[in-house]
């Protein structure tokens, strides 16, 4: 058995970043930024009011609480995107809404809760005290010509969208999403809702591993079922590997498996592919190597349902978040208590059992096992929203430390139930 760091080294050192290209900020979200983004522009562009209220000079506003209440003559009203026409002079005013540049003279604004309206709106009552650049936004409060938007390594978020728009960019320069193909081999699978022959059975892999790919935010590429046959596992590769950056077969790389998987990826992948027995339950076996002439990854993973989502989440994940330009490679890995026992009996392997994982009103994480830990039990991993990481050993004991990885961060229970108050 090969440990679980030296396998994941190994696919992470035939995973490269992808070549940077610059797309619309609108097709970016969720990518890694490749080159620095310098600060051209100011923001916000030009001082302005943050209130709805009276753009006036500090100095002919009460100073305090004792000093109103003062009038002061309205001599226009500003709406967001305009501009008024003359300056703001001594005893003057003008209405102002929030976002609209600030009249030259004026130095703070009165928001509209602290002053009233005389004359049909041509005098307004200031009876609050008003200091200088009360209620003004200066420009470039938020962002200054120079400052750095974005590092190389960003993983742009729906706010760095804004930023980069706020700097008028049309594009920006990335690592490419990902393209992944999925592909399920093996005689026994049967897609669609046709009936069942003897000995077949469906194929949950593929669209377990497409739901996964997308849920990464990368692309999915289906290349179907294809059968324990060399040729029409070696036609498929052969179109993966013009449209795919990676590719994932599920099926056929156990020790007792038909040869044909194997075969057909030793005889293309120019000598790399090592078929692996890793020391982790689920997802032991283990295949990877590149194919020759494109250097594109291929990830074999076992066939059981459970293990093949445990190997992705293992070396796919991994793997391909390099490919896609991400620094930070590995899940975070959280410390929670046991909240049942997790019993296991030493086999030298790192058990991930499946598990719900929620922080409590004391803001510990918890974590329970679901029952039905076999590696073909996919209902049960399907109401898991984690994986327990328990090391080789005689395992953990209620109350006792475990850690785990989230592995579905927007899991609810069908009651709707996520686990932890609400601090409101
Ligand atoms: P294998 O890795 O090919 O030895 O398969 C291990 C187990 O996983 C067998 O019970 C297979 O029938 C099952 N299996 C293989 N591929 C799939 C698939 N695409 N969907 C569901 N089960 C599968
Ligand atoms: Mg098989």
């Amino acid at each position: 058995m090969i440990p679980l760091g030296q396998a994941q080294e190994l696919v992470l050192g035939a995973c490269r970043k992808g070549i940077p290209t610059s797309v619309p900020i609108d097709e970016a979200m969720g990518c890694v930024v490749a080159e620095v983004v310098i600060a051209t522009e100011l923001v916000p562009p030009f001082v302005n009011s943050s209130r709805d209220g009276y753009a006036l000079r500090a100095e002919d506003a009460p100073a305090d609480e004792a000093g109103g209440p003062v009038r002061l003559a309205v001599v226009g009203s500003i709406m967001a995107g305009s501009l008024l026409d003359r300056p703001i002079g001594p005893g003057q005013a003008a209405r102002i809404m929030t976002g609209a540049p600030l009249p030259a003279g004026a130095d703070a604004v009165c928001m509209l809760e602290d002053c009233s309206d005389e004359d049909d709106g041509t005098v307004v009552v200031i009876d609050h005290p008003v200091a200088t650049g009360d209620a003004v936004r200066h420009a470039g409060e938020d962002v200054r010509i120079g400052d750095v938007v974005a590092e190389a390594g960003t993983v742009l978020t729906p706010a760095h969208l804004g930023v980069l728009a706020n700097q008028g960019m049309d594009d920006v320069c990335i690592h490419p999403r990902p393209r992944v193909g999925i592909l399920s081999t093996g005689d026994e699978l049967v897609a669609g809702p046709g009936p069942l022959a003897p000995g077949q059975i469906r194929d949950a892999n593929r669209h377990t591993l497409l739901g996964l790919v997308r849920r990464e935010g990368w692309d999915a590429v289906d290349l179907g079922i294809v059968a324990d046959d060399e040729g029409a596992l070696g036609d498929a590769l052969d179109r993966a590997r013009v449209d795919c950056d990676a590719i994932v077969t599920s099926g056929g790389v156990s020790v007792g498996d038909l040869d044909i998987v194997k075969v057909v990826l030793e005889k293309r992948s120019g000598g790399t592919m090592r078929w692996m027995q890793v020391a982790i339950r689920p997802a032991k076996p283990f295949a990877f190597g590149t194919l020759e002439g494109s250097g594109t990854p291929v990830f074999g993973l076992p066939g059981n349902p459970v293990s093949a989502m445990v190997s992705f989440e293992l070396f796919v994940r991994p793997g391909v978040r390099r490919i896609a330009g991400h620094h930070a490679l590995h899940r975070v890995v959280i410390p929670s208590v046991a909240d049942t026992d997790l019993r296991r009996i030493p086999d030298g392997k790192i058990h991930f059992v499946r598990a719900v994982l929620w922080p409590d009103a004391d803001g510990r994480w918890r974590l329970r096992p679901m029952a039905g830990q076999d590696s073909h039990q996919l209902l049960a991993m399907a109401g898991a929203n984690a994986l327990a990481v328990v090391p080789d050993g005689e395992g953990v004991a209620a109350g006792g430390r475990v850690h785990a990885l989230l592995t579905d961060p927007e899991w609810s229970s069908a009651d709707g139930t996520r686990g932890g108050a609400r601090p409101w």
